[in-house]
């Protein structure tokens, strides 16, 4: 049976540290499944739609990555319905650790049949993140070394847009 890994995140906009725990990924999952969540909590800089197009876009090339929208549900209940053995999330630093934990822990409460597995992130990419190339962004510096290029001129458009 193919071993499916559900990857959930805001990725707004997904980095290079996104691409780099998804590509690791597929080492141990046959597929990778990435879940673009709504978020209600933070205000996004890209729309849902907007967010998933760009990983749709990245991966079209690639039939192991898939992209669906979170929405509305829980994701071990995703999880469940795709088929997904494991929730995958990546961890930069120990500030991450607490918050991740205490998901895992609500996931497992929900649902003790959907393990989460943890990638540390690579030592070049622990400081990428998606508020950082935001950050970048809206200054005009150099953001090649932290995003895909499809994501680059999406970043470009729309900060040109606010200045208008
Ligand atoms: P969320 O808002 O759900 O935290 P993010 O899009 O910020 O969503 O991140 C999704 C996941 O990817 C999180 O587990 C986060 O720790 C991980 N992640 C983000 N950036 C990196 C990076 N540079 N290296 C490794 N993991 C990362």
């Amino acid at each position: 049976m193919k071993k499916i890994g559900l990857y959930p995140g805001s990725f707004d906009p997904i980095t290079n540290g996104h691409m780099d725990i998804v590509e690791r990924a597929l080492k141990i999952f046959d597929e990778v499944i990435v879940a673009v969540v709504k978020n209600t909590a933070k205000k996004t800089l890209f729309s849902q739609d907007e967010r998933k197009q760009l990983v749709d876009e990245i991966y079209k090339d690639n039939e192991n990555v898939k992209c669906i929208s979170l929405d509305a549900k829980l994701t071990v209940t995703l999880a469940n319905e795709i088929n997904a053995s494991a929730i995958i999330r990546g961890l930069r630093a120990m500030s991450d650790f607490e918050y991740e934990f205490q998901i895992a822990s609500i996931n497992r409460s929900q649902n003790k049949e959907i393990e989460s597995v943890f990638f540390a992130a690579h030592d070049k990419l622990t400081f990428v993140s998606s508020s950082m190339v935001k950050e970048i962004a809206l200054y005009k510096g150099k953001l090649s070394k932290f995003v895909h290029v499809a994501v680059e001129s999406a970043l470009k458009k729309k900060i040109n847009s606010f200045d208008k």
